[in-house]
């Protein structure tokens, strides 16, 4: 059984088409990177999985549920994003039991998700502090924990390292890649870096202008790239 089954998906904003009927089937636990350059309709595909933007076209599967039409607080996903969008009055502890609370999780049960997720991260001593206080690794761990605590099916993980610098980014990738042999949880990850890609993911999804235009494991890719778009991305610098 798949876990993410896509089906012809279409966007279009307005007339203007922006993703072109991908198909994509995800396997459960698998770590999937959605690699391709800027503006070719990652962030897009991601939205629509996560129920953010309207399918204009096609089907989505979660499981075996079609999600179409399912508000993103009823599917069982979590998303991080490149800005954190972490709540400036909530400390950690609240921001990361925030989701809980809204789906009115136990008080006792909510606190240990968050201890739990707090230790998993190393953030057991900063649960009082407000997200001004943490530095750019901390507010990205938190934005993790948010995610961690729903227990979901599903992460998608929208450049999340952007920010960071070069140094926090590769400790942040293996701390990611840690949590993932960990959870084991099926995740769909945005970078528009394709090493990134190739050192995290089971297989990379290759888009384009709004198509898939090749899916494989990283050494598929780099062995036999479909195209020479694909091989001068992935040979390209980051
Ligand atoms: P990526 O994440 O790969 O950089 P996006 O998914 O953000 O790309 O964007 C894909 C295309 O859709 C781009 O051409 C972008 O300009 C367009 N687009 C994204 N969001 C909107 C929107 N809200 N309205 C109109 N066009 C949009
Ligand atoms: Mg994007």
């Amino acid at each position: 059984m798949t876990d993410i089954s896509i089906q012809r998906l279409r966007k279009a904003y307005g007339n203007l088409e922006v993703i072109h009927g991908i198909d994509l089937a995800i396997e459960p636990g698998e770590f999937v990177a959605l690699v391709g350059p800027s503006g070719c309709g990652k962030s897009t595909l991601l939205r629509m999985i996560a129920g953010l933007e309207q399918i204009s076209g096609g089907d989505l599967f979660i499981g075996n549920l079609r999600m179409n039409d399912v508000p993103p607080k009823d599917r069982d996903i979590a998303m991080v994003f490149q800005g954190y969008a972490l709540y400036p009055h909530m400390t950690v502890a609240d921001n990361m039991g925030f989701s809980l609370r809204l789906r009115k999780v136990a008080k006792d049960e909510k606190d240990r998700r968050v201890r739990e997720a707090a230790a998993m991260l190393g953030l057991e001593n900063l649960l009082q502090r407000y997200p001004k206080e943490l530095s750019g690794g901390q507010r990205q761990r938190v934005a993790m924990g948010r995610a961690i605590v729903r227990n979901p099916k599903v992460f998608l993980f929208d450049e999340p390292l952007s920010n960071l610098d070069a140094k926090l980014r590769v400790h942040t990738r293996a701390e990611i890649k840690s949590l993932h042999r960990r959870l084991g949880t099926t995740t769909v990850y945005v970078t528009h870096d394709q090493i990134e890609a190739m050192t995290m993911a089971d297989r990379i999804v290759v888009m384009n202008a709004g198509n898939v235009e090749q899916v494989g494991t990283p050494l598929e890719l780099y062995d036999e790239p479909s195209n020479m778009f694909v091989a001068g991305f992935l040979g390209s610098p980051a």
